[in-house]
């Protein structure tokens, strides 16, 4: 909140007089105490003076923008993946990421011949990864109705997944330099503050950034109206003694910024616990299983987990899930347990956009006679059959020990374009020289680093 100093005007402009005007009687009232919304935005927009509001951003983002990787080459591919790897996730984290996709898919044609295990792989970490298999899709999509050229067209654009109004509306200006409106949750905030408006609607806001975008350099004023709202008009204590529009900010004028967008209620965010197995085989790999392609964290891998159940102890969700993993045939095979004892790791807490999940982790040593139910239920899957097993899972005595062999690394990382039989792999066996080679989550390298050295 900014205090009676903050409230004064910075300027004396003909945009900003009526407000001065205004406050010169003996109580100002928040425009929300006497106007409707749509009395309000009349008299803001009638008000505003656009051009010098576009002069002050335009000016402002010459003289204080970020140095960052796709500023420096607004090609439309590159400016598609930043915008999608800006979303929600800071820029900071994004620009590594971002350099190193570039170089390994360079354009829209590698993107979308590249399996998607190597998108997964290049995205783990930064979340969110169904922006990952749509920018993957769309990739595809474009080769294939656009001839590989990403369409200047918001219209068209709109039509690739994952891209909404605001993916389109920045690269139709910041590529092809078209008068198009993009509204990022950090446009939203200086928009709703320029003009104090409490909760504007998403049309309402696309309305009055579409007012604001000028013919000449579209692209450049979408940018500094988001690098406005990243590195001066932030969240929380908005520096408006820096800021280029200060004194045409109707939050400022009444001292209203903090509440601008008002705050949604905080929602309680679900948690859970998930018993995490992590299985050693006699050999030193671990047991990875792929996550279905639908859904949370969509096609990455991850080490077996189970929820744990009410009054459920950690390490029987985790047993579970080991079990599960290797098939019901590691309980069938005679010999030693071969599960072995669960030897406890730590647990590690991630939180995710809606929940936040605790993993209890254990190691779990697989006996010789376990190793081998692992490598039968390999084949009995379809899922890792390869030299040493016939495909209807049972080891050939030539083959004894090598089922598992063929499925690791290698196979794990063959997609639909490569796997025997069409399908990609969902258990790999790895070595630890060849997990970071694969797609883990943010949460499972969490859970990795509780393995002793
Ligand atoms: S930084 Fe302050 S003056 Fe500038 S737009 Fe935000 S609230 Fe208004």
């Amino acid at each position: 909140m900014q205090g009676a100093r903050a409230r004064r005007p910075a300027a004396s402009t003909p945009a900003d007089r009526p407000f001065h005007r205004r406050r010169a009687g003996a109580s100002f009232p928040r425009r929300s105490d006497i106007a409707g919304p749509e009395q309000v935005r009349d008299d803001v927009t009638d008000t505003l003076d656009r051009d010098a509001v576009r002069r002050a951003l335009l000016d402002f983002y010459d003289a204080r923008r970020r140095d960052l990787p796709w500023r420096r080459d607004p090609d439309p591919y590159r400016v598609w993946v930043s915008e999608v790897m800006c979303q929600q996730t800071r820029v900071e984290t994004a620009v590594p990421y971002f350099k190193r996709w570039m170089a390994r898919f360079p354009t829209v044609d590698a993107l979308a011949e590249a399996p998607i295990d190597d998108v997964l792989h290049a995205w783990a970490g930064l979340g969110y990864y169904r922006r990952a298999h749509n920018l993957h899709r769309a990739a595809r999509l474009v080769r294939e109705r656009h001839g590989g050229r990403i369409p200047g067209d918001p219209e068209a654009l709109r039509r690739l997944p994952g891209v909404g109004d605001y993916t389109a509306g920045a690269i139709a200006s910041i590529a092809f330099g078209l008068p198009e409106p993009a509204v990022d949750g950090n446009v939203r905030r200086v928009l709703s503050r320029l003009h104090d408006l409490p909760d504007p609607g998403a049309a309402e806001l696309r309305r009055l950034a579409a007012e604001l975008v000028p013919a000449e350099r579209p692209g450049d004023f979408n940018q500094a109206l988001m690098e406005l709202g990243a590195t001066v008009c932030t969240p929380r204590s908005p520096r408006c003694d820096r800021c280029p529009i200060a004194s045409y900010c109707r939050a400022r004028a009444a001292g209203t910024q903090a509440e601008r967008p008002r705050p949604k209620p905080s929602k309680a965010i679900p948690e859970d616990d998930v018993g995490t197995a992590i299985i050693l085989a006699p050999d030193g790999a671990l047991l990875l299983v792929r996550r279905p392609e639908d859904g949370l964290l969509g096609g990455l891998w991850e080490f077996p987990g189970e929820v744990v159940a009410a009054g459920e102890m950690p390490e029987d969700a985790a047993r579970r899930a080991a079990v599960r993993a290797l098939g019901k045939a590691v309980a069938s095979v005679p010999g030693p347990a071969p599960l072995g004892p669960a030897t406890p790791l730590g647990a590690v807490v991630h939180t995710f956009s809606h929940r936040r999940i605790t993993y209890h982790a254990f190691l779990f040593a697989l006996g010789e006679a376990g190793a081998g139910a692992t490598e039968v239920r390999q084949g009995a899957d379809g899922g890792g059959a390869g030299a040493g097993d016939d495909g209807a899972g049972n080891r050939s005595g030539a083959g004894g020990g090598s089922v598992a062999n063929e499925v690791r690394g290698r196979g794990a990382r063959l997609d639909d374009a490569g796997t025997p039989g069409g399908r990609a792999h969902d258990r790999a066996w790895v070595g630890t020289t060849e997990l970071p080679g694969f797609a883990l989550s943010a949460a499972q390298r969490k859970v990795l680093a509780l393995l002793p050295d």
